[in-house]
């Protein structure tokens, strides 16, 4: 029997307020209700709690099974984005980003990341010896003064000596976080917060008001809440829509990201600068250990930008052939070879091109949120804070008790990085 009955009854502990109407239908009121449950939604969800704000998650699928899991755990300080010697507004505003994760990491921060693997302290960037890649790291470099570092050749990894091509690297202060691990720690602290949410639909019940409609485990369930943070990734254009919202607009980036498994794989996370004008990366590697011991190098960059065209073995045949010619003495004869097609989801820019800083936009109830990056989410974090202080919810109530949501809504999976589903 559900502990909320009658007219709109508080539940202890959580601004949770409920009542049952007819036999199926579950309404509750809640003051804050977030949907996704990828970093953007687990990452708001812990600052909003450590604050005191009642708040739950609703995810429709498993948590991280979008774009959180597919990408490449990289907390940048900006340098791939000012390789052409200048700091642009992206690099300055991300520019803060790594402190802010590691005062996380060290327990210092509203979201509290201690325990949080790290798949390697340090990103690097590799240029590989032709002179217009030496020009580009140099500019790069120069812009970003005090924010990387020439590793001398004595120092770098062995691999890079005898495997690669001569070049130089640099060490930046960007590091790479196991993005399942990541996951687990979000959602582990506030696991009773964050319910599975199939089916859902928006209502707008009046200007200041939305309802959530959703299937439960018995039936339908109703929440009623005064802000909605729509933090859906590319799932946030379809419940705009459901809400008659044409903006903000939405844009895709494409991708063909490329998976490598072998046994023989060093430990590689590296930028390798290309030799074109271009200013992305040429292939940009992040390493994963298999359950079974061997590696996973997965790679990014504009290796995936460029191969949207091509059919999966031509993007996994360029890929091989690229590699080869950056690390000849790298033996990928055991190597087993897979790629996908993803789309990165942000906020539509003028001219296309990815945004600066994470986004947050405020209308009425709802809160859409795009963090545009992993890296961002700090800034995301603190854009929507600056929201709800204008608004009038109350802080400080006790959090502990919800579990009259619990008999109602069943909890979500984590979801498996794409590199494990596949070559596992
Ligand atoms: C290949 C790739 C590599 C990347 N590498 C990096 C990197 O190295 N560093 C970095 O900083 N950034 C990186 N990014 C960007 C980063 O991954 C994203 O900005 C970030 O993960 C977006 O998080 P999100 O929570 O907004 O969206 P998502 O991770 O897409 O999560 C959205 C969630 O909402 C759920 N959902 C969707 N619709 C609904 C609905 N109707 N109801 C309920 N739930 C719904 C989905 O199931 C999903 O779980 C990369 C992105 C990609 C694609």
């Amino acid at each position: 029997m559900l502990p909320c009955r009658g007219p709109a009854q508080m539940i202890t502990g959580l601004t949770v307020t409920g009542k049952q109407q007819g036999t199926m239908n579950r309404v509750m009121e809640v003051d804050i209700v977030i949907i996704g449950g990828g970093i953007a939604g687990l990452w708001l969800l812990n600052r909003l709690r450590a604050e005191d704000h009642a708040a739950i998650l609703l995810e429709a699928d498993t948590l991280g099974g979008a774009q959180t899991l597919a990408s490449q755990g990289i907390i940048h300080g900006g340098l791939k984005y000012a390789l052409n010697g200048r700091v642009s507004p992206a690099s300055s505003a991300i520019a803060g980003m790594p402190a802010r994760w590691r005062k996380a990491l060290a327990g210092q921060d509203a979201v509290d990341l201690r325990g949080c693997r790290l798949l390697s302290p340090h990103y690097y960037m590799w240029s590989g010896g032709s002179l217009r890649s030496r020009l580009k790291t140099f500019l790069g470099s120069r812009a970003l003064r005090g924010r990387i570092d020439p590793v001398a050749p004595t120092e770098q990894p062995a691999f890079l000596r005898d495997s690669a091509r001569p070049g130089r690297l640099y060490q930046l202060e960007d590091f790479v976080v196991d993005t399942p691990d990541l996951l687990r720690r979000l959602s582990s602290l506030q696991s009773r917060a964050i319910f599975r949410g199939a089916d859902i639909r928006l209502h707008s019940i009046d200007h200041n008001r939305i309802q959530v409609e959703l299937s439960g485990k018995t039936g339908k369930v109703q929440l009623d809440t005064t802000t909605l943070l729509l933090c859906a990734g590319e799932g946030n254009a379809s419940l705009l829509q459901q809400l008659g919202q044409e903006t903000p607009a939405m844009q895709r980036r494409p991708l063909h990201m490329v998976c490598v498994k072998g046994r023989k794989l060093p430990e590689a996370f590296l930028h390798c600068i290309g030799e074109d004008f271009g200013m992305t990366p040429k292939i940009t590697i992040s390493t994963h250990p298999a359950p079974d011991g061997s590696r996973y190098w997965y790679l990014g960059g504009e290796l995936a930008e460029s191969g949207l065209a091509l059919e999966p073995a031509e993007q996994q045949q360029r890929a091989a052939s690229w590699l080869q010619q950056l690390f000849p003495g790298i033996d990928f004869s055991d190597a087993q070879w897979s790629s996908f097609f993803i789309d990165r989801a942000e906020p539509a820019t003028t001219d296309g091109r990815r945004p600066d800083s994470a986004y947050v936009h405020e209308q009425g109830p709802l809160i859409t949120c795009w963090p545009s990056k992993l890296t961002l989410c700090p800034d995301l974090g603190d854009q929507v804070i600056d929201c709800l202080s204008r608004r009038q919810l109350s802080t400080g109530q006790p959090q502990g008790d919800i579990t009259v949501l619990d008999s109602l809504l069943h909890r979500p999976e984590l979801a498996n990085a794409p590199w494990e589903e596949l070559l596992p």
